[in-house]
């Protein structure tokens, strides 16, 4: 009989894991519930089309859910029947399945603040495409507007509007920005970069309640002042999307909670993504959250019936024009574990350049590096791989080669090692795009394609595109010299 897998969610975890499924092959019916409107986009790029970089066509998935599933867009799931095997949605229907996969993702948290219930019309939260159409339209012919939340979007989203010309103040109830990834002085750092963008911060400051009338909206704060604005986004965090799995009986904690299999309490049912907790952690990313989406494919179809889910550092980067900022490990906070701990700083808040470094045992455990550092692309790579530091850290803290250190080698793709990630979104090394080169493409565009190198955040389309054109130079089929090279250089 024809296995039926059901995917509640078409988000970014629900689309990847049926187009891993599809290209799987196999005889079994797959069936995608999504409760928003439209097909699966990329919901990373967002801030890239708040900021008007990009258009909405640009925000399509390249790898869309289509191909040999059933796709129901505007279906919102209500119920899962464990014992019949069976979800209920909204409209009425039931869809029965032999393997059912949670990609609920997140919702946006709206603060229980007095004023917010109902939202107010130019009030808005950031997470989804429509939220993203609601701030474009509000911020038509507005002039001020107020970002609540100073983490990550918060300030992607104030970015974008200062950069569409409006006067934005973010409010933060934490004293520093992005405390989750920096330290206070790097938030100041970054606060002062932000000022230099139009981009105004209150720190340190709760907001009260909010009064929305015709002519605006006003933010009432704790400190008794109060500001005004045509817009007001909401970006106070998010939480998983655990309803559905909490009223079927499923284990839930802040997510619902899998094993290394991606497998819920009951063994017929799977979660990935943000609405997913793997050993106590929740993910909040697209790099987990594809990753966890080929485990899921790889256990369904029996391709690799012992493949587990290995979770891989994380490494945060703003997307905000203007703006160099890359934060990994446990640079913001105290130490992980035991053992001595090398701590290096650089700040020159003048030039807006902050930089930290925490070393144990010859190996970054965390980083964080605000402003132009030459040396972002090596510090990532020794991060990622638990590669030991050069001796000199000079190189790395101030991204220039002192004395005898080596070149930096950033610049040139020949001198990265084959293991290195050039893409953390779909997880691509070097050595995967030089394998996929001598197997025939012959651009960035087909490496992209064959490897899903850039087709994430897009953050590494520079990074493809040189290494397409050194292969293209030093291209081992017209019998040059060869595309690789396993040296392990630092930046200079
Ligand atoms: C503006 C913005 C910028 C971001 N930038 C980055 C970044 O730079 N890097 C990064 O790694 N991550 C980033 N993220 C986070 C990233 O988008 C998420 O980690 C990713 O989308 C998670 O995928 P998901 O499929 O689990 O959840 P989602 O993409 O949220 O998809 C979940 C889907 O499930 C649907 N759904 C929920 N309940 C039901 C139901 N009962 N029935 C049917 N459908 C349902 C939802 O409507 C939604 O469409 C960003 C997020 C935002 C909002």
């Amino acid at each position: 009989m024809t296995e039926r897998i059901v995917i509640v969610g078409y988000g970014m975890a629900g689309a990847r894991l049926a187009a891993e499924l599809h290209a799987r092959g196999g005889d079994r019916k797959v069936t995608v519930l999504g409760a928003e409107p439209h097909r699966a986009y990329n919901r990373i790029l967002l801030s890239t089309l708040l900021a008007g970089k990009i258009g909405e066509p640009d925000v399509e998935l390249v790898e869309v859910a289509g191909q040999g599933a059933d796709v129901r867009t505007g279906t919102a799931v209500t119920a899962i029947d464990r014992a019949a095997r069976e979800v209920r949605t909204a409209d009425g229907d039931r869809h029965g399945y032999d393997h059912l996969v949670l990609a609920t993702g997140s919702r946006a948290l709206v603060p229980p603040l007095p004023g917010l219930e109902p939202l107010p019309d130019r009030v808005v939260p950031f997470r989804t495409l429509d939220d993203c159409r609601r701030i474009l339209a509000a911020a038509r012919g507005a002039r001020r507007a107020l970002v609540l939340g100073g983490g990550l979007l918060g300030l992607e989203a104030a970015r974008g509007l200062a950069a569409r010309g409006l006067d934005v103040t973010v409010v933060h109830p934490v004293g520093h920005l992005m405390e989750r990834q920096l330290d206070e002085p790097a938030g100041a750092v970054l606060a002062g970069t932000l000022g230099g963008l139009g981009v105004r911060t209150r720190l340190g400051v709760t907001a009260t309640g909010v009064a929305a009338d015709a002519d605006g909206i006003r933010l009432d704060l704790g400190d008794g002042d109060s500001l005004t604005a045509d817009l007001l986004v909401l970006s106070c965090g998010v939480r998983p999307d655990t309803a559905l799995a909490a009223a079927a009986g499923l284990a839930v904690d802040r997510g619902v909670v899998v094993d290394d299999r991606m497998r819920t309490s009951d063994r017929r049912i799977s979660a990935i993504g943000d609405c997913a907790q793997h050993n106590g952690t929740l993910t909040g990313l697209v790099a987990p959250a594809w990753a966890q989406a080929r485990v899921v494919a790889e256990v369904l179809t029996g391709a690799d019936p012992l493949v587990r889910y290995r979770p891989r550092p994380v490494v945060t980067r703003l997307k905000a024009a203007g703006i160099d900022l890359a934060a990994m490990g446990d640079a913001a906070g105290a130490p992980d574990g035991g053992g001595p701990v090398e701590e290096l700083t650089f700040a020159d808040p003048a030039r807006g350049t902050y930089a930290r470094l925490r070393i144990r045992d010859e190996r970054l455990t965390g980083a964080i590096l605000l402003g132009d550092n030459p040396a972002v692309g090596t510090v990532v790579q020794l991060f990622d791989r638990g590669a030991p530091v050069p001796s000199d850290r000079r190189s790395l803290l101030l991204g220039r080669a002192f004395g005898a250190a080596p070149a930096a080698p950033a610049a040139s793709p020949a001198l990265m090692p084959d293991a290195a990630t050039v893409c953390q979104c779909n997880d691509v090394s070097k050595g995967a795009l030089v394998a996929c080169w001598r197997a025939g493409a012959r651009s960035a565009a087909e490496l992209s394609a064959a490897t899903r190198a850039a087709t994430g955040c897009g953050g590494c389309r520079d990074a493809v595109a040189g290494i397409a054109g050194w292969l293209a130079e030093v291209d081992p089929a017209a019998g040059h010299q060869e595309p690789s090279t396993d040296r392990v250089e630092v930046a200079g």
